[in-house]
């Protein structure tokens, strides 16, 4: 099938390429010159697992191509895709303008029957607002263009992007039209053959069903920091009661992991988009707003802790950070916890020196030169100079560290671990001072 992509970012490039490795002849379009030119050259402008090599291959067999030129994209595709960002607005609820000029764009030009499938995580409503948006554009031309719009959310992890879009554990569809499930159908189909994952529905509950996956997420990491946070003002350990609480097959293991608090750029941008949608419909959705609160508090925390350690004289210290990336295997820092924590450092005139196996490029983009930061290429040169040692992202390479080494190389050794990597009882017998998230003794 041919296909084209608005948006060559974590979704569209994934997508893209996925749909390439099928078979399908895929276009891949984007405003942004530089990114296109390096994709064209075959460089993957995203750190995620298996992505390179797939964009290799397809390029050069010539079913995935790169374009700023939405003409002829649009010329290409029998099903086109909207997978633009959808930023928070000032208010926090989604900012429509890319999606809605990709329509405007698409309307402009379209010839013939296309599926238009929005991909990107929008508010209720805005499937109608694309077909308007995309009728207005063709009438405007004083031609009629046949075209349906589809809600297709996406529901891929970055870090785990392209297993996610291989092999889906549902693919959400929203249609009014018999004819764009049936193309739908079609083109997911190699992505749907063990069992079928499709779920067809109308739009508008496609677009919930989207923020309402988020926001449980969102909500699972806050009760779970909100009861660590308790757990250390009364002396219990969180980690065995995470433990004690997983095995009841209801709640699981999954995403109940205290810690340094969600980022990353969907979690907190669609908890409030969504929390801002039912306050526009007149209801006041307590629950959401409260998970984005404890998730606020709970971005502080590490530098609470740090700052208690050190009674509050933390000008002229440095702290070593392992992990910039809002989570392990992904370079995107959006929203980062480290990002509170490294800014609330220097506000103090602390200093930190960090290592991050993918992010420290995006962490040099986002703050360029600054004397209060050193990134550095080994997770132990973090540590020269430093006073204590703070683990903001649970990337695998942080698991085992050899703590007698850390011990040598921090001024006064002290662990802040902020993703509760570690036994406590075993960092303070390598000689190091231990505070993790909920273990009892933090307060
Ligand atoms: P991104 O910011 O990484 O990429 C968006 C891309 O769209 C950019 O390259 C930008 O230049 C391009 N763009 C903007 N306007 C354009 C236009 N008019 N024509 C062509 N390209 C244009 O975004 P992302 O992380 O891929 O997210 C895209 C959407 O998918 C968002 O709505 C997001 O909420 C949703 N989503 C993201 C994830 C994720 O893990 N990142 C997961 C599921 C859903």
């Amino acid at each position: 099938m041919k296909v084209t992509i608005f948006g060559t970012g974590y979704v569209g490039l994934v997508t893209g390429a996925c749909l390439a490795e099928m078979g399908n002849q895929v276009i891949c379009v984007d405003i942004d010159a530089s990114k296109i030119e390096r994709l064209q050259r075959g460089e993957v402008p995203i750190y995620e697992p298996g992505l390179e090599p797939i964009v290799r291959s397809n390029g050069a067999e010539g079913r995935l191509g790169f374009t700023t030129d939405a003409v002829s994209a649009v010329a290409h595709g029998e099903v086109i895709f909207i997978a633009v960002g959808t930023p928070p607005d000032e208010d926090g609820s989604a900012d429509l303008q890319y999606v809605l000029s990709v329509a405007r764009t698409i309307g402009a030009h379209l010839d013939r029957y296309a599926v238009v499938v929005n991909k990107s995580t929008v508010p209720v409503g805005t499937a109608d607002r694309v077909r308007a948006t995309i009728s207005q554009a063709v009438e405007s031309r004083g031609v009629e263009v046949p075209f349906d719009v589809v809600s297709n959310p996406e529901f891929l992890k970055e870090g785990a992007a392209v297993e996610d879009c291989l092999k889906p554990d549902r693919i959400i569809v929203g249609a009014s039209s018999e004819r764009a499930v049936t193309v739908l159908r079609s083109l997911y189909a190699p992505f749907n053959r063990s069992h079928d994952r499709m779920v067809v529905m109308d739009e508008r509950s496609a677009e919930l069903t989207k923020y309402a996956a988020n926001a449980m997420l969102a909500t699972k990491i806050s009760f779970m920091n909100e009861i660590a946070n308790i757990a250390e003002r009364v002396g219990a350990d969180v980690e065995l009661v995470r433990q004690g609480i997983g095995s009841d097959p209801r709640i699981g293991h999954h995403f109940i992991y205290p810690g340094a608090g969600y980022g990353g750029s969907c979690f907190p941008k669609d908890v409030q988009a969504l929390e801002r949608t039912a306050r526009s419909h007149g209801y006041d959705a307590r629950l959401l707003a409260a998970v984005e609160a404890v998730n606020h508090d709970q971005k502080a925390k590490l530098f609470e802790l740090i700052s208690r350690h050190f009674d509050g004289q933390l000008a002229g210290k440095t702290i070593a950070l392992w992990g910039l990336a809002f989570k392990p295997n992904t370079d995107d820092m959006r929203e980062a916890p480290s990002r509170r924590l490294m800014e609330a450092l220097w506000q103090v005139g602390a200093k930190v020196r960090a290592f991050d196996p993918e992010a420290r490029a995006e962490t040099a983009r986002q703050y360029g030169e600054r004397d209060d930061l050193v990134l550095c290429e080994h997770a132990y040169d973090a540590l020269q100079g430093a006073d204590v040692l703070a683990i903001v992202t649970e990337w695998k390479a942080f698991r085992s560290p050899d703590f007698s080494r850390i011990r040598g190389l921090l001024k006064t050794p002290a662990i802040f671990d902020g993703r509760n990597l570690y036994e406590p009882a075993a960092v303070e017998a390598a000689g190091l001072a231990y505070y993790g998230m909920g273990r009892g003794r933090s307060l």
